[in-house]
């Protein structure tokens, strides 16, 4: 059981449970003790779920008994702290959720638990989903299981090392400007932002409601494709979840490159990129050319303001969504003062943290009447140019080419609080959430001191399925190194 958990995949995991090589209850406790092992190292996790998860595993095995078994029943599934799972504490990594138990689940844990998927816990994350580190967590920051000294990278960094330290074959993250593939980047495994509205956000916390997405984090794209597939579809409690007929997001792997097309913009290579990451991800570029591909620069100009509409559009959301968190309605709720505003005005205080204070100013800032058409106003343009010049690139390219990220995992402790610096690192992540793109980020490489290099796929909206294939078919030409743990 041991080895065949830090090798296994979705779907060989899924063979191995209907043809009864194992159950789902036995699968099930392997993770559970490998998460509990690891969790003191990593940190990966807020709440291990245990005996949820061998209760959900022996429905599961029932339900492989009785010959009703989908792809993903009977498999382990951790989940970031900011999906809400009914009766169960949800996070967000905050002090100010930190008695929350949530009263329902979220649409996308539903499905999953709908096909018989088990999940085994609730992992660890940047507070409300902000920051690129995965240490503003109200529990303690995570690590990366390639040398314990750097990040995970985030905010879904505890989802990244979860899988990466071979405590689950597969998690659920979420992505506001580049949350699911960064620390993916950093922890060497394959994760997917999908299109805006592939998913539904009901039950996803909110950090900037027209950014969000929950997105698969796993070993291979074709896991990512799998848990889509279970995750993905329109959805009565959320209008913008986008109402088209799911596909099997999996269908095109494995087949042939037909003119495929792949757009390496300029603007992505020529930022302060570190010189190993560029050329592994040039030399990415060049595998895809030796299977078929046509390999061809091109340009997103609207590129260096990304970032700067980012935190404008993403921190104004924000300052409006965490309102809500005024001691009334949430759990914390301070003990000082005497007046409803001094009830406000503490429990915001001792519930939130700096960096989640800092987006709020920020936010409210960028909001308030006398600078909303100097930043707010500029920046919805911005997104606009963005988008435009995606459609554009997209008429000539099937999907464009990317780092995930301008460095590899860096020492916790570095820039964390430098905020200009943090920020401009998710200049290669964000305008995929900007304009609502799906984007995939796989391994493509190792820097010297071993951590891995991420490569991202940047497709049409609802192009899912083919930036999926692309990521399988590289893969499939690619030997990763796991991380020793
Ligand atoms: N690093 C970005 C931020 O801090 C992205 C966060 C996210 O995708 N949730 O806002």
């Amino acid at each position: 059981m041991n080895n065949l958990i830090k090798t296994a995949t979705i779907s060989e995991l899924s063979s191995g449970l209907k043809n009864k090589e194992f159950s789902s209850s036995e699968l099930t406790a392997a993770y559970l003790n490998q998460a509990k092992k690891q969790n003191d190292t990593t940190g990966a996790y807020i709440n291990i779920l245990e005996e949820y998860a061998l209760t959900s595993a022996a429905k599961a095995d029932e339900k492989i008994k009785n010959g009703s078994a989908t792809p993903l029943t009977g498999i382990p599934i951790a989940v970031k702290d900011n999906i809400c799972l009914k009766n169960t504490p949800t996070t967000c990594g905050s002090k100010m959720l930190a008695e929350y138990v949530s009263p329902y689940s979220a649409t996308a844990l539903t499905r999953l638990e709908d096909e018989g998927a088990v999940i085994i816990g609730k992992t660890n994350m940047d507070e409300f989903a902000m920051g690129s580190a995965s240490q503003t967590s109200y529990f303690g920051g995570v690590k990366n299981p390639y040398d314990l000294k750097r990040v995970a990278g985030g905010s879904s960094g505890g989802s990244a090392a979860a899988v990466a330290t071979f405590t689950c074959p597969a998690a659920l993250g979420s992505d506001t400007g580049g949350s699911v593939r960064q620390p993916a980047a950093f922890c060497g495994i394959t994760g997917l932002k999908p299109t805006y509205g592939t998913v539904s956000r009901y039950g996803l916390v909110a950090f900037a409601s027209s950014l969000d997405q929950i997105g698969p984090m796993a070993r291979t794209a074709y896991d990512c494709g799998l848990l889509l597939n279970a995750i993905s579809g329109a959805d009565e409690f959320d209008f913008t979840a986008a109402n088209r007929n799911v596909t099997d997001y999996t269908a095109l792997c494995g087949t042939d490159v037909k003119d495929a097309v792949i757009g390496l913009p300029k603007e992505f290579f020529d930022a302060d990129i570190d010189a190993e990451v560029k050329s592994a991800v040039l030399a990415a570029a060049e595998v895809y050319k030796n299977m078929g591909y046509i390999v061809k620069e091109v340009s997103l100009p609207s590129l260096k303001y990304a970032v700067a509409a980012y935190y404008l559009i993403s921190s104004a959301e924000a300052a409006s969504n965490l309102s809500r968190y005024d001691g009334i309605k949430y759990t914390h709720r301070s003990k000082n003062g005497k007046t409803y505003e001094d009830l406000i005005k503490n429990t915001r205080r001792e519930g939130f943290g700096w960096e989640v204070k800092r987006r709020i100013m920020l936010g409210n800032y960028a909001l308030s009447s006398g600078y909303y058409d100097a930043y707010y106003n500029k920046a919805v343009t911005i997104r606009a140019k963005i988008k435009a010049e995606y459609d554009e690139l997209f008429k000539t390219c099937s999907f464009v080419l990317t780092p995930t990220t301008p460095t590899t995992a860096y020492k916790i402790g570095k820039d964390v609080k430098n905020a200009v610096k943090m920020y401009s690192a998710d200049i290669l992540t964000v305008t995929a959430n900007i304009a609502g793109l799906p984007a995939i980020s796989t391994t493509c490489g190792y820097d010297k001191n071993c951590l891995p290099i991420g490569m991202s796929l940047i497709g049409p909206a609802f192009g899912e399925d083919k930036i999926i294939a692309a990521a399988d078919r590289f893969e499939k030409t690619f030997i990763r190194r796991e991380a020793e743990v």
